[in-house]
């Protein structure tokens, strides 16, 4: 029998209830129990009086020097005191509501305290003791506190895994490979669980748990790195005949040069698409840096190798929005680029999906919708994701379902701190914009008060007087969408009375599609001089001219999200503003007005930002695909990660690894994953 495969329930003083319980604690196996790990010590090692701070908390031993005296107090309350000779100091001890110990304080006897040091009084408040003439179980160890709660307790834990270890701990099967165990110098993992459990001193159990966040660690790179490394091997993707000489001409169409930072990253992914396995590549870049160009590239590439390309983003506007763009680029060297959306008519959209399967149309625009039952494409190549999570397992299977491999290039302009980059995304391919488009300036941002207003309209006036235009973003109500809607309809009022010479756009959530189309046409075409929005602009939005971006109360939002909204100025050649307004009430807020005010480089806002918060926050740990882990800590454990990421993508990119004798546990790791069907075991 494997410990995986005893139910806890197996062992003597786990009943059926305590066994509910510890499901509820992830614990259903001997295994899991002994893998129960405790997330800190108690020190219970006997301490010189002397080198006690006043108020620690510490053990010491000693011998009872007189009668205990006991006081009742209240119903029933009690202190009992007791003279104690600790080296040659007289203490005392106090117990609070123990009268039951009184007969056992008999003098002459040794006792071990736990508790409180209190100097001036030379007293100590009693939280535990023992009679070493009785066997003592804690005093001179370190005992393992965990994660307890309703009939488990401490102690009833703690005597539990002491069992199991007992009983089951020789059992415990080696994982790692010995050329990992020796690298490291890693004791066995039999002993490792028995020392993290029972250490004799801090070193040992330090040195236990070096060695199993190290595995925690190391089979999760490894999953991840099988996964790339597997996919790199499965040749059933698409390998685009890429014309290289194509690529050249249609990128001496654009309007620009590319920066060297986009042709690096467009070389990169061209490497991919020509390979005969799925592109899974994650394309980093400050909002600004020119990803849109980088797609549209990728999808000309696609079209020209006779397939087909999709760009999916999170919202109808920014479809319409990308829809738009991609036209341009294009639509002007012959590309069929079409939008799907929910708002289309039915007809427009029978039309489109006809198009789509009989491949007339070359690149089509929307949001998830496209992947989705009922659309059939005549050969999909290329699916592009914008500024959304993510192209999850899920939508790749609902693709597979069908029939489709195609290659897949995430695009995100949320920089990704190291950590979150090696583990939520371990298993891409990354590429990086570093740089924004030559000639671009900063952007200027300034944090104003509330009764600054008057100052920002201002500003406001000279800007739109210069010829350049204006965003003015509605504070953000997170829990109601309509008021929400309501603050911006009201907001837009305010600044239309304020400018009755101007035409004052309003954007939010609940307006219909074609009237947001509308309200953005009227934007983009300087026929509106300021767009009073809410957050709907935050993503993608793309208009040059638009010069200033003023956000309303902005310590109510993230920083990524003001970084992201003032990332929709500075997109032309013009200098740039952006002007948070805010009061905040806090330190941390006006830390974080201040850190926006200082930099304008999105990794830099990031690394501020998870400073300020910690990593556990930064993004939702659900949705950003970081597990939890059980005893590995993303912060404090980061360089054993980047040992265990290395180390896995070296091994899986071993062909013994997938054959080896020494590998078999590890590949049955990968097997439960279902990551690994053995296809490419001999
Ligand atoms: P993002 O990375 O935020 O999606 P975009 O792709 O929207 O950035 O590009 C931002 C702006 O920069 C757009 O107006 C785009 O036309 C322009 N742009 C992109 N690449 C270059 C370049 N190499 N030189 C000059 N302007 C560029
Ligand atoms: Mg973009």
């Amino acid at each position: 029998m494997k410990l995986d495969e005893i139910a806890v329930r197996q062992m003597k003083g786990v009943s059926a209830q305590k066994e509910q319980e510890l499901h509820a604690f992830g614990v259903h196996t001997i295994a899991d129990l002994l893998d129960y790990f405790p997330f800190r010590y108690e020190d219970y090692r006997i301490r010189n009086l002397g080198e006690l701070k006043d108020g620690e908390k510490a053990t010491v031993e000693g011998k009872i020097m007189g009668n205990p005296i006991l006081q009742r107090f209240g119903r029933a309350k009690t202190r009992l005191t007791c003279k104690i000779a600790i080296e040659n100091v007289l203490i005392t001890a106090v117990w609070f509501n123990r009268h039951f110990l009184q007969e056992q304080l008999v003098p002459g006897r040794d006792i071990v305290l736990t508790g409180k040091w209190e100097q001036h009084r030379l007293q100590m408040t009693v939280s535990e003791s023992e009679f070493p003439d009785k066997g003592k179980a804690r005093s001179g160890t370190l005992q393992s506190v965990y994660s307890v709660g309703g009939s488990v307790t401490q102690p009833w834990m703690r005597k539990t895994i002491a069992q199991a270890l007992l009983q089951y701990g020789p059992m415990v099967e080696e994982i790692l490979p010995v050329e990992l165990m020796d690298k490291y110098g890693f004791m066995l993992r039999r002993e490792a669980v028995m020392h993290i459990h029972q250490p004799d001193d801090i070193m040992q159990g330090q040195a236990a748990r070096r060695r199993l966040v190290y595995e925690e660690l190391f089979l999760f790179q490894l999953k991840l790195q099988a996964y790339r490394s597997l996919n790199r091997k499965r040749l059933d993707g698409i390998a685009h005949v890429v014309d290289a000489e194509s690529i050249r001409v249609f990128s001496r169409t654009l309007p620009f040069e590319l920066t060297d930072s986009q042709k690096k990253v467009v070389n990169e992914i061209l490497i991919d698409m020509r390979y005969p396995s799925c592109m899974n590549r994650l394309l980093q870049g400050d909002v600004g840096s020119g990803k849109t160009v980088v797609a549209a590239i990728a999808l000309f590439a696609a079209v020209k190798a006779g397939h087909q390309g999709a760009l999916m983003v999170p919202t109808e506007i920014l479809a319409e929005q990308h829809h738009r763009s991609l036209q341009k680029l294009l639509g002007g060297v012959g590309l069929e680029v079409a939008l799907l959306t929910g708002s289309l008519t039915e007809k427009k959209r029978r039309e489109v999906l006809a198009g789509l399967q009989m491949g007339l149309i070359d690149v089509i625009v929307g949001t998830q919708a496209i992947i989705q039952d009922g659309v059939h494409f005549r050969s999909l190549g290329l699916v592009v994701t914008d500024e959304q999570h993510r192209f999850g397992v899920n939508q790749r299977s609902v693709l597979r379902r069908k029939g489709l491999n195609p290659d897949v290039l995430t695009m995100t302009a949320t920089p990704i701190p190291r950590t979150l980059a090696i583990t939520a995304f371990g298993d891409l391919d990354v590429s990086t914009l570093k740089e924004r488009p030559n000639g671009r300036k900063p952007i200027q941002t300034n944090w104003v008060k509330h009764n600054m207003l008057d100052r920002v309209l201002g500003f406001i006036r000279r800007e739109v007087e210069a010829g350049r235009q204006c965003y003015f973003i509605c504070p953000l109500i997170e829990e109601s969408d309509k008021l929400d809607v309501q603050n911006a309809i009201d907001l837009h009022i305010q600044i239309q009375q304020a400018f009755p010479d101007l035409r004052v756009g309003l954007l939010h959530g609940r307006l219909s599609t074609a009237d947001k189309d509308d309200v953005m046409r009227a934007f983009s075409d300087n026929e509106a001089q300021v767009l009073v929005a809410t957050t709907v602009v935050e993503v993608g939005v793309d208009v040059p001219n638009a010069t200033l971006m003023v956000i309303m109360d902005a310590e109510r939002f993230g920083l990524s999200q003001l970084h992201q909204l003032r990332g929709r100025v500075g997109r032309g050649e013009h200098q740039s503003y952006c002007v948070l307004i805010a009061d905040p009430k806090s330190e941390t807020g006006r830390e974080r007005m201040k850190i926006m005010t200082e930099t304008d480089d999105g990794f830099e806002v990031s690394r501020r930002d998870l400073e300020l918060r910690g990593p556990g926050d930064f993004f939702g740990t659900k949705q950003s695909g970081v597990p939890d882990f059980k005893l590995a800590d993303m912060a404090a454990d980061f360089g054993t990660l980047e040992d265990a990421r290395d180390d896995a993508a070296d091994l899986t990119g071993r062909a013994d690894f997938w054959t080896g004798a020494p590998y078999a546990r590890l590949r049955d790791v990968l097997r439960k994953e279902q990551l690994f069907q053995g296809e490419l075991l001999d």
